[in-house]
């Protein structure tokens, strides 16, 4: 199989990004630890002026939520973080990973892959997870609220990193395939959209398109919080603000996203 290797070039994205992404500036690197944590690293001194797109080849240390790790190996994935400044409230923002999920499914649906979200931040494919999706806030000196938000998508997964997950995972050899600048300038011009109309909104105009990719939907699921099922009942959806809806004998019950875990009962 030919895989695209090549780093990511920011001129190159640029040319052939929307209009929607024209104001992201766009960094690329080798290697990093975090994407996530070098965005939010500028945020205290005020050095974000603008949305900024930072994609690296490979992430040392990548984190999935309550710092568990995000695994990535150089060419294999796709790993990148966006800045973005927000009008807030902070509250606001909770709806705001399934958002990012709304938009990066439906782009890598419309590239021949189909997807499914997992609430509250993974796109599944083949009962998988195929991407994680990460969002951090912050606020700048100057007041105004920003989230990074991270996204790690598995191109081609080497047999040694699927060992080292150690659970079922997925991958998209036909994305590999792919010119990498053009998937990014698809995934960014998408995102730029949708953050901005989010921005605007909340997460309510997205919610059907969510519920439209729900994975699991109708499905016996359990929540789990630190290992222990907090909740049962059957996935039902997610509401105007992206909690999920779980159908149970005792009615209907929302679930805040916090740091509880979806799993198939
Ligand atoms: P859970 O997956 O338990 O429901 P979650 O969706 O919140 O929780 P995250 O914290 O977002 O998961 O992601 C971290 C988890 O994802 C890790 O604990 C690991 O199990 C898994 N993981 C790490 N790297 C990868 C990868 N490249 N592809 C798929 N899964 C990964």
């Amino acid at each position: 199989m030919t895989v695209s290797t090549s780093l990511p070039d920011p001129a190159a994205i640029r040319a052939r990004c929307a209009a929607s992404a024209s104001h992201v500036v766009i960094e690329a690197v080798p290697e990093t630890g975090s994407t996530n944590a070098d965005l939010l690293a500028r945020l205290p001194a005020g050095e974000l002026a603008g949305p900024v797109l930072r994609i690296a080849d490979v992430q040392t240390a990548g984190r999935g939520r309550a710092g568990r790790p995000w695994l990535s190996a150089p060419g294999a994935s796709l790993t990148f973080s966006l800045a973005w400044p927000f009008k807030g409230p902070l509250q606001r923002l909770a709806g705001l990973p399934l958002a990012v999920g709304v938009a990066l499914a439906e782009t890598v649906a419309s590239l021949g892959v189909p997807v499914q979200l997992k609430w509250p931040n993974d796109l599944m494919k083949d009962g998988a997870k195929l991407a994680g999706i990460l969002v951090e806030t912050g606020t700048a000196p100057d007041g105004v609220l920003w989230a990074v938000i991270g996204c790690g998508m598995n191109l081609t997964m080497p047999d040694e990193m699927e060992a080292r997950i150690g659970r079922a995972v997925s991958s998209a050899p036909w994305l590999a395939r792919m010119d990498r600048d053009e998937l990014v300038a698809l995934l960014l011009s998408r995102l730029a959209a949708v953050l901005a109309e989010f921005d605007d909104t909340g997460f309510a105009p997205f919610r059907e398109r969510w519920n439209a990719l729900q994975a699991w939907r109708g499905q016996p699921v359990n929540i789990l919080d630190h290992g222990a099922v907090r909740q049962q009942g059957l996935a039902a959806g997610v509401d105007d603000a992206g909690r999920l809806l779980l159908d149970t004998p005792a009615g209907t019950v929302a679930v805040l996203s916090g740091d509880v875990s979806l799993r198939l009962a």
